[in-house]
C-alpha cells in the first residue's frame, strides 16, 4: 500500500514530498504551526519550516528520539542499539515509582532500589553500545515534537532541537493522590495501589483499604491471602447507591465481610495520614490514620485506588488519539500518528508495571526498525532504477511498474516474521 502511493507520487513530480509513512502529507501552514506551539510556555520558532529543506531533511540526527528514561525508555534504547539504530533519550527524572523503596516482581531484580536499577541499565548500555545510545543532558524536557515529511523534529527546554525518523514516547503517568496531609509523603512507603508491588511487605500485618465500598471490597479480597487484618475506610457514610453498587458486584457482601472475613467497615473519611516511626524500612512501617469522626486507626500499610494522568502533555500537542486518560496504541504500540510509538504506563494496553514497560518498548522497537529499514530501501530505489535504466525514461518507467507489482510485502508482515 505504501509502495503504491510512493511510486505514484514519485512518477508525478519526483519531489521530495512524495510521502510513504509519516503524516501530514503537506508542509504545515503558518496558522497550523501556531496551534501546535508546544505547551509549557517554551518559545517555539515558527520560521523553522518556511523552507523545503527544513521540511524534508536528507540527514537525520538520530534514528529514534526516546522521551522518558524509566524502564520503558531504557528498554527501547538498548533494543535499538542491538540492531545498530541510533537513539537520543530525554529524561526529566520524574519516575512514577520515584518514592518507592524497592521494586518487586521483576525477575532477577526483586527487591532492587529503582534508582540502582536505572543506573545499572544506563551503565550497561553506555559500556556496550556507546556508538548507538545517546543521552540528552539530565533533566532536559522535550517540549515540542513536529512531524516532518518522513520523520520528526524534537524541541527541548534548553533550546535544543534534533531530527529523528521515529519517536518513542515513554513518558509514563502520575498518580493523583488525595489532597490531604501525609498522603504524598506516604505514597510508595506504606501507602500503595499495587498488591504485587508492595503487598507482600504487609503479610500478616495491619492493612487499611481506602476507597468507595464496591472497589474497596475488591481490593480487600486481593490482599486477603496476605493478611486477614483488614479494615475498609469508605470515605464517608454509605449511601443507598453505595450499598446497591456493592451488592451488584459482591452479592451478600455485608454478611460475608462481617461474619466470614471479619473485615470492619469505617464509614468515615481520612483527614490525615501520620507516620509514627522514624524507621524507614517497609518492615517498620506504621501509620496513624486520622478520621473525621471516631478514633484514629493504627495500620502498617494502606491500599488505595487513585486516578492517574499523563506525566507529559506531548500527546495533546501531537493530537494523539486517546482512550480515556491513556494514549491509544495499535498492537505494535504505534499511536494514531504514524511513526510515533507510545510505550509503558502511558499507553492503553491496560497494564502498568515494569514488565509491561519493557515489553511494550521492545514491540515498538521491532516495528520501528522494520518500518525504517523498508523506508530506507524505498529511498534508494529511484537512484538504482535510473542507473539501471541507463537514462532511458521508457525503460525506467517499465522497471518502476515491474517493481511495484513485485514487491507486495508490507511492514506488518516483516514485523510479524521477526516475532514483534
Ligand atoms: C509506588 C509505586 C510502586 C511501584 N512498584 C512497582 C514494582 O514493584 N514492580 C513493578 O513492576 N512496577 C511497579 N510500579 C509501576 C512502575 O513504576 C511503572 O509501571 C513503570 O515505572 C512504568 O515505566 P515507564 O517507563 O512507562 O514510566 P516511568 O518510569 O514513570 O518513566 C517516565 C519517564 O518519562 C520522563 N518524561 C516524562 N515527560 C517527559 C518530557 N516531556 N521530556 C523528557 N522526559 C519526560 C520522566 O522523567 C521519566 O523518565 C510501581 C508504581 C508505583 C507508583
Amino acid at each position: 500500500m505504501y509502495l503504491k502511493s510512493y511510486f505514484s507520487h514519485f512518477w508525478l513530480l519526483s519531489l521530495p514530498l512524495a510521502s510513504t509513512l509519516i503524516v501530514p502529507q503537506t508542509p504545515l501552514a503558518e496558522d497550523t504551526l501556531s496551534e501546535l506551539t508546544p505547551i509549557d510556555n517554551v518559545e517555539f520558532n515558527t520560521t523553522d519550516y518556511t523552507s523545503l529543506d527544513e521540511w524534508t531533511p536528507t540527514k537525520w540526527d538520530y534514528d529514534v528520539v526516546i522521551v522518558g528514561g524509566g524502564p520503558a525508555g531504557l528498554a527501547a534504547s538498548m533494543s535499538l542499539a542491538r540492531v545498530a539504530r541510533t537513539s537520543l533519550l530525554y529524561d526529566t527524572q520524574e519516575y512514577r515509582n520515584e518514592q518507592t523503596r524497592y521494586m518487586h516482581d521483576v525477575l532477577g531484580q526483586d527487591g532492587q532500589v529503582p534508582l540502582k536499577f536505572r543506573t545499572a541499565v544506563r551503565h550497561q548500555i553506555d559500556e556496550l553500545y556507546p556508538d548507538y545510545s545517546f543521552w540528552a543532558t539530565r533533566k532536559t524536557k522535550v517540549t515540542g515534537i513536529i512531524p516532518l515529511e518522513k520523520g520528526f523534529r524534537v524541541y527541548d527546554d534548553k533550546g535544543g532541537k534534533v531530527t529523528a525518523k521515529r519517536v518513542i514516547l515513554a513518558t509514563g503517568i502520575k498518580d493523583i493522590l488525595p489532597n490531604k496531609p501525609g498522603f504524598a509523603e506516604a505514597f510508595g512507603r506504606g501507602v500503595f495501589w499495587c498488591p504485587w508491588c508492595d503487598g507482600h511487605d504487609y503479610k500478616n500485618r495491619k492493612m487499611v483499604v481506602y476507597g468507595n465500598l464496591a472497589s474497596a471490597i475488591g481490593s480487600a479480597l486481593n490482599i486477603r491471602k496476605l493478611t486477614e487484618d483488614i479494615t475498609i475506610v469508605t470515605g464517608g457514610p454509605l449511601t443507598k447507591e453505595d450499598k446497591e453498587a456493592a451488592e451488584a458486584r459482591w452479592p451478600g457482601w455485608e454478611t460475608v465481610l462481617k461474619n466470614v472475613y471479619k473485615i470492619p467497615i469505617r464509614e468515615n473519611d481520612i483527614t490525615r495520614v501520620e507516620r509514627t516511626t522514624t524507621q524507614t524500612e517497609p518492615k517498620d512501617d506504621e501509620y496513624r490514620v486520622h478520621l473525621n469522626g471516631g478514633n484514629p486507626l493504627i495500620t502498617n500499610g494502606m491500599l488505595i485506588s487513585v486516578p492517574t494522568a499523563q506525566t507529559a502533555s506531548l500527546h495533546k500537542q501531537l493530537r494523539l488519539e486517546m482512550d480515556g486518560k491513556s494514549v491509544k496504541v495499535k498492537p505494535n504500540m504505534e499511536s494514531s500518528v504514524g511513526g510515533v510509538y507510545v510505550v509503558g504506563d502511558a499507553n492503553n494496553d491496560g497494564s502498568t508495571n515494569a514488565y509491561h514497560a519493557m515489553w511494550s518498548a521492545k514491540r515498538a522497537v521491532v516495528n520501528a526498525h522494520v518500518s525504517m529499514s523498508k523506508q530506507e530501501y524505498l529511498d534508494v530505489v529511484p537512484t538504482a532504477m535510473v542507473a539501471a535504466a541507463g537514462g532511458d525514461e521508457g525503460m525506467y518507467r517499465l522497471q518502476i511498474e515491474h517493481l511495484e507489482s513485485q514487491i507486495g510485502d508490507d511492514v506488518e508482515q516483516m514485523y510479524k516474521a521477526l516475532g514483534g
